[in-house]
């Protein structure tokens, strides 16, 4: 288990999002949140995504299973507040990726809203950017 963490920080994975995911450890900025969700997406680990999703991203029940994808890494361009001291933040980033059956690749820009409540970090909602 000494492969590098999928959220692209340069640490190991064990020592990176592997205890967030396992709930071992809270996020305790929106960037860690960010990071170990896109972690999540990369593992396929979907329960961990709909348990740290609230407001509008909760809306409809989703499980936010995307299947058929292969997760190639994240680049994260700003972080708007969502430190330890804040209650809500933005991260801007770019998330590659690519289909497993044909192999082409795509990225994903998007602007992500955090709120903490109740001290914890949820992903809100989000706006696609150009
Ligand atoms: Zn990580």
């Amino acid at each position: 288990m000494r492969a590098p963490c999928p959220c692209g920080s340069k640490k190991l994975y064990m020592r990176c999002c592997r205890p967030l995911l396992a709930g071992k450890v809270i996020p305790d900025t929106a960037q860690a949140l960010m990071r170990s969700r896109y972690t999540a997406f990369a593992k396929g680990k979907w329960q961990y995504l709909s348990e740290t999703e609230a407001g509008k991203a909760a809306e409809g029940g989703r499980d936010g299973r995307v299947d058929g994808v292969r997760w190639l890494g994240l680049e994260i361009h700003e972080v708007i507040q969502g430190g330890i001291n804040d209650n809500s933040g933005a991260v801007v980033f770019t998330a590659h990726y690519a289909h497993v059956g044909d192999g082409r690749r795509f990225s994903m820009h998007e602007h992500s809203i955090f709120e903490k409540i109740n001290g914890r970090w949820y992903y809100i909602d989000s706006i696609a950017s150009p």
